[in-house]
């Protein structure tokens, strides 16, 4: 039985371990936030608590172990963050509804995306910074990815070689990470000039050329737009109830990152492209006009 057959005979299955693979993959991105930030190695040496001591195999299940044990470690009682079943839970959560909507190819592609995205975001709360190798390496990543699977830029030409969609793929995405680096980079430059001081980080602009090879051009502009909106639905009511405060220590004591937003614009992306394309298409004819 080859594995579509396998996939269409049990699809539960595969779900469950498709689940199962995305707790996997958050905990281990849980573990690179918290030891890169520390400049500490991610394989060595293994899982360990606060305390020291090792985690035995059976403590250290995804998203599960935190439940079981409270949110408390066995060893020494210290609280363990929810910080842990959240990552796992909403990595999982992520790599599940990709499968189920995409063909396995794009989906694995995208679950490498949505991996990186979700370590820059956390990475980001955490430090409000976001490390280069994350997302040059990720732009690299992508690249490849387009290069093998063209549909991620709706580069399949059916009535041509496999080749020239493979470097159709490959170029699409070369240029959107250009465009979508470069754009911000102006946007970034001019807002500077106009607050006469840093409006956002050049992480920002890295991670937006990032998610322009993996969506392309048109999704960079999107996650930028739907980010900051997303952002400021969720930030505005936090800026108002600090200002209601009766004491104010100097501005506002909030500093925001700006890539968990441009992170969730992307994935909304990545789930809306086939509705949100046509509407940015029909946009950029009334320019064209
Ligand atoms: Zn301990």
């Amino acid at each position: 039985m080859s594995f579509a057959e396998a996939a269409n005979e049990f699809p539960l299955i595969l779900q469950i371990a498709v689940f199962a693979i995305g707790a996997c993959v958050g905990s281990f991105i849980n573990v690179c936030v918290f030891r890169i930030q520390k400049g500490q190695s991610i394989t060595y040496p293994p899982s360990h608590c606060e305390c020291g001591k090792p985690i035995k195999f059976y403590e250290n299940i995804p998203i599960l172990s935190w439940f079981i044990l409270k949110g408390k470690a066995r060893c020494c009682g210290c609280r363990i963050s929810f910080r842990h079943p959240f990552v796992e839970t909403l990595t999982a959560l992520v790599f599940l509804a990709l499968w189920l909507n995409f063909e396995p190819a794009q989906a694995a592609c995208y679950m490498v995306f949505a991996s990186i995205l979700i370590f820059c975001t956390f990475y980001d709360i955490d430090t409000m910074t976001i490390p280069d190798a994350a997302t040059i390496g990720g732009t690299v990543c992508a690249v490849v990815a387009s290069a093998m699977v063209p549909e991620l830029h709706d580069a399949r030409m059916a009535d041509l070689p496999a080749f020239a969609s493979h470097l159709k793929g490959f170029g699409l995405s070369v240029f959107s990470a250009a465009a979508a680096a470069g754009f911000l980079y102006w946007v970034r430059l001019l807002a500077e000039k106009a607050l006469k001081r840093e409006a956002m980080g050049e992480g920002d602009v890295i991670l937006l050329g990032f998610i322009g090879a993996f969506c392309g051009w048109k999704g960079a502009i999107f996650a930028l737009f739907a980010g900051s909106i997303i952002g400021c639905a969720v930030m505005l009511p936090l800026v108002f109830w600090e200002c209601l405060k009766p004491k104010q220590s100097g501005g506002l004591g909030l500093e925001i990152p700006f890539g968990p937003w441009l992170a969730a614009g992307a994935i909304v992306y990545v789930f809306a492209s086939r509705w949100v394309l046509p509407i940015i298409d029909s946009f950029l004819l009334l320019f064209a006009k």
